[in-house]
């Protein structure tokens, strides 16, 4: 039983599949019900079983909903992944209170506050939480430095949740994603000069596909990761290295 926010599109997709593929039962997790629908179907279609919930994880009490829903549905939680994320920025002097508010609760503290709603169902099964970082988590960044702030807590998350949970079996470790082709990264198609700059750096010299995270993410959630706990595993064609 996996619950992965933001599971309906991108990255959060290509994980829900992957888990799915491997067995998993999901719970997709986040706010557009129509996207939702679609990857349920999708999930369907290769033999696995999905649902969806509404649910915006800024407010706990949906997250609440969501955790719920896996144990009702399924009877329990192995997995969680934090995934749902948004990015912002702007020059610093300027960027408003709300842009850091927003940005940086919907991708740190929301992952936080999922960890804690899913604990109890985690330390029954001796699960996994599987946090989706950022290469801004090792990179500062002038023009998202709220998103990159949220993404470099995102791994120290990882860490003092993995340090605290070892002894409940429970593991918790972070994928950084390199340059994937979504929602997200669009915009860039529209923008030659720095999408040209990702791909001279990136040693595979192409972007990722959502897809290409669920091998990272089966491992992580599966018990060939038991003796894993508190790392973040690259999967960006060698960006992080070059
Ligand atoms: P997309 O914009 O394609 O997808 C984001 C997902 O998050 C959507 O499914 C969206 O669903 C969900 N989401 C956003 N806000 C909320 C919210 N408040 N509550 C619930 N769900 C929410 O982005 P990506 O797939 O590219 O990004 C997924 C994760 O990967 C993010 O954490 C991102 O930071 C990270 N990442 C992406 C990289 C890339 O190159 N694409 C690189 C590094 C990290 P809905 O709108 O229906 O709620």
């Amino acid at each position: 039983m996996a619950l992965v926010t933001g599971g309906n599109g991108g990255i959060g997709r290509g994980i829900g599949l992957g888990l799915a593929g491997a067995g998993a039962r999901i719970v997709i997790a986040a706010r557009d019900a129509a996207k939702t629908e679609r990857v349920i179907a999708e999930i369907k279609e290769l033999g696995g079983s999905a649902v969806g919930v509404a649910c915006d994880v800024m407010r706990r009490s949906d997250l609440e909903l969501a955790v719920q829903t896996a144990r009702e549905t399924f009877g329990g939680l192995h997995i969680l992944v934090n995934n749902a994320g948004i990015v912002g920025g702007g020059p610093p002097a300027e960027i408003a209170e709300e842009i850091w508010d927003r940005v940086v609760d919907t991708n740190l503290k929301a992952s936080f506050q999922c960890a804690q709603v899913a604990f109890p169902l985690l330390r029954e099964s001796g699960g996994k939480v599987i946090n989706v970082a950022s290469e801004y988590a090792l990179f500062g960044s002038e023009r998202v430095l709220p998103y990159s702030a949220s993404k470099g807590g995102v791994l120290q998350l990882t860490k003092s949740l993995a340090i605290a949970w070892a002894r409940e079996r429970i593991q918790v470790n972070a994928i950084i994603p390199g340059w994937i082709r979504t929602a997200m990264t669009a915009p860039l198609d529209h923008y030659p000069p720095m999408r040209d700059l990702i791909l001279q750096r990136t040693p595979a010299g192409r972007f990722g596909e959502p897809e290409e995270l669920a091998g990272a993410a089966v491992f992580l959630a599966s018990r060939a990761s038991d003796f894993v706990t508190g790392i973040a595993l690259p999967v960006d064609g060698g960006y992080a290295i070059s």
